[in-house]
């Protein structure tokens, strides 16, 4: 808890840093972009991801949220590209090329884990980097890390508003560092309270519903941003 704690403290004066970067920075110019969005659901097939403490594998966790959230989404109107539909192995480098061919306004690459609480958010350790025209691949992401920082906030807001707690924080994720996209790693944790006992376990219909909707509502106020001249 100590590292997410400091963790935490980090990626918040971040995103404090990137929200007044972006406010600098002149509107962008012309239509506003299609707006899609990538849902990855992490593991699959031979890579089971974490075990749940009700015996079920995170790959099947994942993609069950996945599968939920792209109707949410769909039915508001918003085109969802996955980067997979079933129990399929899907290498690392194959999701972030879906995102990368998608030119996706955001990316949302689903996990879940019995440890800490409620969802935890991370962006990309990379350091911000101006865009280049050839982006190494394993480093795509730096050029994206304040839109993603910027996105991630976003979602900081409709979790909390949905009485969910979240903890902020920044990791080497191999698949979102090589995304040319705002992209953020998702982990759904169960929630807990003060005492830090379960209040709702991950196998909770409402407490996923909860977090679905909220993640939705993230995802429309994404787009009313980016719509926004
Ligand atoms: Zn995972």
């Amino acid at each position: 808890m100590v590292t997410l704690e400091f963790r935490y403290i980090w990626a918040f004066a971040a995103l404090m840093a990137a929200s007044h970067m972006a406010a600098a920075q002149a509107p962008p110019a012309g239509p506003p972009a299609r707006f899609l969005v990538v849902l990855d659901a992490a593991h699959g097939g031979d890579d089971p991801g974490g075990r749940l403490s009700n015996g079920q594998a995170e790959k099947t966790f994942t993609l069950a949220l996945g599968v939920r959230l792209r109707s949410l989404l769909a039915a508001r109107g918003i085109q969802v590209v996955t980067t997979r539909e079933s129990d399929a192995t899907v290498n690392l480098n194959r999701r972030a090329e879906v995102a990368n061919h998608s030119n996706a306004a955001a990316c949302l690459s689903l996990h879940a884990s019995e440890s800490g609480s409620g969802v935890h958010l991370f962006v990309s350790s990379l350091a911000p980097a101006e865009p280049a025209r050839f982006a190494a691949w394993k480093t795509a992401q730096a050029a994206w890390v304040t839109r993603s920082l910027a996105l991630a906030g976003v979602l900081n807001s409709a979790l909390l508003h949905a009485g969910i707690n979240v903890t902020l924080g920044s990791a080497a994720l191999p698949a979102v560092d090589s995304m040319a996209c705002p992209a953020v790693a998702i982990e759904i944790a169960p929630d807990r309270d003060s005492s830090h006992a379960v209040t709702a376990g991950l196998d909770d219909p409402g407490y996923q519903a909860r977090v679905a909707s909220a993640l939705a509502a993230a995802i429309l106020e994404w787009r009313t941003e980016a719509a926004r001249p």
